[in-house]
C-alpha cells in the first residue's frame, strides 16, 4: 500500500484485515488527535519522530507497528526492520500480551491521549527478553482518513530508582523525627523547636502544651499564639517582658544561646509559672527541610533555628521562698541581740574613755572593741540578708531624691580612707557636680560595697581609683573603680554575681566573706535601671563599672565604650 506522498506503506498499516479490528475506526467525536494528511506527511511524520527524546511506536488500527524511531531501535535492541509490522504486544513481556490485545482493542473504540495503563506497573521487553519498566502514553492520529495509534515509550528505570532512593529518605526522615518525638514526649521538661525571626513552631512535645495550657499549632509564630491565648511573660520583678527579651527571640535574632534566663509565664486565668528557659541557637541546617505549618511550608538553611527548654521552677521557687521565710525569721531574731551587744559594747567603751566607773585594764579595752568590731561585722550580715529576703519576696522599695553624685563618692571615699592606712583611694572626675535622681542610702551601700572589695582583695595594699563622669548625649553617670587586687579568675567571672557566690582565690588569700555583696550591688543598680560588670585579671586587678541612668525614666541598655570582654550581668 502506498501512501499519499508516495512512500510504500508497510504491511498492516490501516490493515483491515488483521485482528479482526475495524480497519478505519475514527477517533472519538470531541477527542482530541493530530490529522495529518496530503503532500509529505509521511516524510514529515518520520522526521517528526526522529526528533522526539522517546521512543515512538507508530500502530494502526488493528495493532500492528507501522513504524518506530531509532529511540525505540535502541531501547528495544530491534531493528526496525524487524518491529515494523509486528504486533505491539511483541514490545512487552509475555505476561502482559494476552491482556493487552483486549486493552488495545478497547482504545480502538475511544481514542484519546491518555498515559496507558494508568495506575499499573507496565514493562518493555526487549530483544534479548531483559524487561525494564516504561511509561507509555498513547494519542490517537488520524493518517490518510485513518486512525492509527502513536505510543510515546519512555524508560522510567532512572527515575524509579529516583523515586524508590527519595521514598527511602523520606520514611527514613519521617522515622527519625517520629522517634525524636517520641523521646521528646517522654521527657518532663518543655522542648520545642522555633523557625524564622517570628519564631515560628516546628516541633513541640507534649509537655510545652501541659505548661502553655494549649497547643501551639505547628507554623504559627509565637506572638500570636502567646497573643491568641493571652499568655503574657514577665521578668523575677514582675515586669511585663518585651518581646526583644524573650529568650527564645533573642537567640534567634541574636544567633547565640541564652542561659538560664527566668521567665514566668502568666495564662489567661491568671495562673503563673516560674520558668527557667534555655534557648540554644541552632545551625540553620539541622531543621532545613522539616516542615514548619500546613501547606507543606519547609524550613529554608537561610531561616535562623532555635532549640527552647523550660524549665518549671515552681517546686524550686517554693524551697527557695521556704528557705528566705526562714532567713528573715532567723535575722529578725538576730537583730535584738546584736542591737543590746551592741549597745552595751559601746557603752563600755564609752565609759571606760570618759573614765566613768570602774577603770579597764588595756586587754579589756581591746576584747570590747574586737566585740564591737564584730558585732558590726554581724550586723552587716543581717542587713545584707535582710535585704536579700526583701529582693526575694518583691519588697525592696528604692526612695529616689535628687543628690549629687560627685558629694556622695567624696563623702565615700573619705570614710573608707578612715578604715585603712595602706591602701590609696583617689577620685578623678573634670565634674564638680553631677545630679542624679537615686536612692542616696542604696547608692551609699554599692560603693560601699565596691570599695571594701577593692580594698579587702587587694591585701597588699595599693591604690584605688574610683573614676566618675557623665556619659555623652546618654544622660547617664558612669563611675569606675579599680584595684591593684589579686584580681578574679577568669572561671570564676560568669557567675559572679549570683548569690552566696565567691572566686576560689578569696579562700586561698585567706580573705572571708560572704558572697552576698555584689548580687545586692547587680540587684540594687538594676532596680535604678542601671548596669554594674567588670573586667579583671588575676594578680593584675580588677575594675568594677557602674552605670546609673541620671533619672529614673532612662535606662539604656548598652554603653558603647564597654570594652567587649568585660563580665557583666
Ligand atoms: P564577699 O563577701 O565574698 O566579698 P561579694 O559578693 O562582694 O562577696 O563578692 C563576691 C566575690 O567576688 C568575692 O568573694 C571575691 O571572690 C570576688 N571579688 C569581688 N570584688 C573583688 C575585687 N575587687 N577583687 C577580687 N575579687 C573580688
Amino acid at each position: 500500500m502506498t501512501s499519499k506522498d508516495g512512500h510504500k506503506q508497510k504491511q498492516g498499516a490501516d490493515d483491515d484485515r488483521e485482528g479482526g479490528s475495524p480497519a478505519r475506526l475514527l477517533p472519538a467525536p470531541g477527542a482530541s488527535h493530530v490529522s495529518l494528511q496530503g503532500e509529505g506527511s509521511w516524510t514529515n511524520l518520520l522526521t517528526l519522530l526522529e526528533v522526539s527524546p522517546d521512543a515512538l511506536v507508530l500502530v494502526n488500527a488493528a495493532g500492528r507497528i507501522v513504524s518506530v524511531n531509532s529511540q525505540t531501535e535502541a531501547l528495544f535492541g530491534y531493528p526496525r526492520s524487524e518491529l515494523e509490522g509486528e504486533a505491539l504486544e511483541s514490545l512487552l513481556p509475555e505476561r502482559f500480551r494476552a491482556a493487552h490485545v483486549p486493552d488495545r482493542e478497547r482504545y480502538a473504540t475511544s481514542p484519546r491521549t491518555r498515559p496507558m495503563g494508568a495506575g499499573l506497573a507496565l514493562y518493555g521487553r526487549r530483544k534479548d527478553g531483559t524487561e525494564f519498566p516504561v511509561d507509555i502514553s498513547l494519542s490517537p492520529l488520524l493518517f490518510d482518513g485513518a486512525l492509527h495509534v502513536l505510543g510515546a515509550v519512555r524508560d522510567i528505570t532512572i527515575r524509579q530508582h529516583l523515586e524508590a532512593h527519595e521514598r527511602a529518605a523520606r520514611e527514613a526522615a519521617e522515622a527519625r523525627l517520629a522517634l525524636l518525638q517520641l523521646v521528646l514526649d517522654e521527657l518532663p521538661t518543655c522542648v520545642y523547636f522555633v523557625t524564622g525571626s517570628e519564631a515560628r513552631l516546628v516541633l513541640a512535645n507534649r509537655a510545652a502544651v501541659t505548661l502553655w495550657g494549649t497547643e501551639w499549632p505547628t507554623g504559627q509564630p509565637m506572638l500570636d499564639f502567646l497573643t491568641t491565648h493571652h499568655i503574657r511573660l514577665f521578668d523575677t520583678h514582675g515586669q511585663a517582658l518585651p518581646p526583644a527579651d524573650f529568650a527564645a527571640l533573642r537567640a534567634l535574632h541574636e544567633g547565640k544561646t541564652v542561659f538560664q534566663h527566668q521567665e514566668i509565664i502568666r495564662h489567661a486565668d491568671g495562673t503563673s509559672l516560674p520558668v527557667l528557659v534555655n534557648a540554644v541557637a541552632l545551625d540553620p541546617h539541622l531543621v532545613a527541610g522539616l516542615e514548619a505549618g500546613g501547606g507543606n511550608q519547609r524550613i529554608s538553611s537561610a531561616e535562623p533555628a532555635a532549640l527552647v527548654v523550660l524549665q518549671d521552677v515552681t517546686p524550686l521557687k517554693e524551697t527557695e521562698q521556704l528557705k528566705d521565710q526562714f532567713l528573715g525569721l532567723v535575722v529578725h531574731e538576730l537583730r535584738n541581740p546584736l542591737a543590746a551587744l551592741k549597745g552595751f559594747a559601746t557603752m563600755l567603751l564609752r565609759h571606760a574613755r570618759g573614765d566613768k566607773g570602774t577603770a579597764l585594764a588595756s586587754w579589756q579595752q581591746e576584747a570590747l572593741s574586737e566585740i564591737d568590731l564584730a558585732v558590726n561585722r554581724l550586723n552587716r550580715l543581717t542587713e545584707d540578708l535582710l535585704d536579700v529576703v526583701r529582693l526575694q519576696a518583691g519588697r525592696l522599695v528604692l526612695h529616689r531624691e535628687s543628690i549629687d553624685l560627685v558629694h556622695i563618692i567624696r563623702r565615700v571615699i573619705a570614710q573608707m580612707r578612715q578604715s585603712s592606712d595602706y591602701h590609696q583611694l583617689m577620685l578623678s572626675t573634670s565634674l564638680s557636680h553631677l545630679q542624679a535622681q537615686v536612692d542616696r542610702g542604696r547608692i551609699e551601700q554599692v560603693l560601699v560595697n565596691l570599695l571594701t572589695n577593692a580594698m579587702k582583695y587587694s591585701p597588699a595594699g595599693g591604690l584605688v581609683e574610683v573614676a566618675l563622669q557623665e556619659v555623652p548625649g546618654r544622660q547617664e553617670a558612669l563611675i569606675s573603680i579599680r584595684d591593684q587586687g589579686i584580681g578574679i579568675p577568669q572561671a570564676d567571672q560568669a557567675h559572679l554575681f549570683g548569690r552566696f557566690v565567691r572566686a576560689s582565690n578569696g579562700e586561698i588569700h585567706g580573705i572571708s566573706g560572704t558572697g552576698l555583696g555584689l548580687y545586692l550591688c547587680r540587684e540594687l543598680v538594676s532596680q535604678h535601671g542601671g548596669d554594674i560588670w567588670f573586667e579583671s585579671t588575676e594578680g593584675v586587678g580588677s575594675t568594677f563599672f557602674l552605670r546609673l541612668p541620671l533619672s529614673p525614666g532612662i535606662s539604656a541598655p548598652d554603653v558603647p565604650e564597654r570594652p567587649p570582654s568585660s563580665q557583666r550581668e
